[in-house]
């Protein structure tokens, strides 16, 4: 059944103002209450979440996260030997794990890793993660992860549809990764045409996913602490970002330098040259992940994903004030005091425009 309904993305809508008696950005709260479907668990956090993939799931990535109360989903590389460690180590630092979601997917070797650490009960928090959750093997999957671990928060995905948002959380999601196609790393919309822009896919998951007592994470396509905070207002309970994170220190990916020709001559008319200096983030499902983590891609597989290789900006610790900053801007621009409250107050036009492009302002920055 074909589906013409106008579909939006981040960049198509803005948020309106409100009346506000919020006077500072200091006086807003940008924490709320996890509570879950299938286990009573409570946790205290921020919606941002570190994408599982290999350059930004990482350990390095989580620390710095969890010192603001945001979350991490570890990618599936790493063995169990160092999950334990890194968990051991990390409960004594931190004095919890609830902020750390573990990587699986659906091979064997992923469950295997899984049970491994799931045996040793520091942490409670998994993230099933396909690139095609529609396909039946992964809601199996999904069911007899709850049935292992019905303790456990299980977050499943990615899907963009409300029906499947649905079957998931009956099977034991208890938080539904929603998103196909949005990252810059994505091939999947150019070789197959499969997809759906990210606010409206959202959207319509959040209010299935309401009515049977599901969450919703917003998966991809954060370029801007703008798009943060749109999603959030859209009422994804978590915001899962990869190319956002990409290029900071905490990630991994090769730190690669290049010696760039400037355009510019110094007084003696020699070319200026500039040392520069870039990660490598890729996408997981590109021919360069499965070369790097497997055997290389199979005849049958077509690349879904790409590489690139993003400015080397720092500490992650900029990236996470933005995205503080800019929640935090945007709740007094509704009059909202704490996040909880802040979905409810957001409302959106529809926008054709952005942005002043006149001085070629770089709405990535
Ligand atoms: P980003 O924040 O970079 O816009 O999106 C991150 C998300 O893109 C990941 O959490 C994952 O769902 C998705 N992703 C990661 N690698 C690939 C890939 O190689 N191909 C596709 N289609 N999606 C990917």
């Amino acid at each position: 059944m074909d589906n013409m309904d106008e579909q939006l993305d981040f960049d198509d809508v803005m948020i309106i103002p409100k009346n506000s008696n919020v006077e500072s950005r200091r006086d807003v709260i940008i924490t709320r209450e996890y509570k879950f479907k299938w286990t009573d668990k409570v946790i205290e956090g921020n919606p941002a979440i570190a994408a599982n993939m290999a350059t930004t799931g990482t350990f390095e990535m989580a620390r710095e996260l969890q010192k603001h109360q945001m979350f991490c989903a570890l990618h599936k590389h790493y063995t169990a030997e160092e999950l334990i460690q890194f968990l051991e180590q990390n409960k004594k630092e931190f004095g919890t794990n609830d902020y750390i979601f573990i990587g699986t997917g659906l091979r064997s070797a992923d469950f295997e890793n899984l049970k491994q650490v799931m045996k040793t009960g520091l942490c409670n928090n998994i993230c099933l993660d396909a690139p095609n959750g529609y396909i039946q093997g992964f809601v199996q999957h999904l069911n007899r992860l709850r049935t292992l671990f019905p303790k456990a928060v299980i977050m499943a995905g990615n899907i963009v549809t409300p029906d499947k948002t649905v079957e998931l959380i009956n099977n034991g999601a208890d938080i539904v990764k929603v998103g196909i196609g949005s990252s810059a790393v994505c091939r999947t919309r150019t070789q197959t045409g499969v997809g759906r822009p990210q606010l409206s896919a959202v959207m319509d998951c959040v209010s299935a996913a309401k009515r049977y007592g599901g969450m919703i994470c917003s998966d991809g396509g954060i370029q801007k602490p703008a798009d943060y905070v749109k999603a959030i207002g859209a009422n994804a309970d978590f915001v899962m970002m990869g190319g956002y994170l990409a290029g900071y220190s905490e990630a991994g990916g090769e730190l690669i330098t290049r010696f760039v020709r400037t355009g510019f001559v110094d007084a003696n008319g020699k070319d200026i040259i500039e040392e520069r200096k870039y990660k490598l983030f890729y996408g997981m499902a590109s021919s360069f992940a499965q070369k790097q983590h497997y055997d290389g891609l199979p005849y049958y597989r077509a690349s879904e994903g790409t590489v690139f290789e993003v400015p080397f900006k720092g500490n992650v610790s900029s990236a996470i004030q933005n995205l503080e900053g800019g929640l935090r801007s945007a709740m007094t621009y509704t009059g909202a005091r704490t996040l909880k409250k802040f979905p409810e107050l957001v409302d959106f036009y529809k926008v054709k425009t952005q942005l002043n492009r006149m001085f070629g302002y770089n709405e990535k920055e």
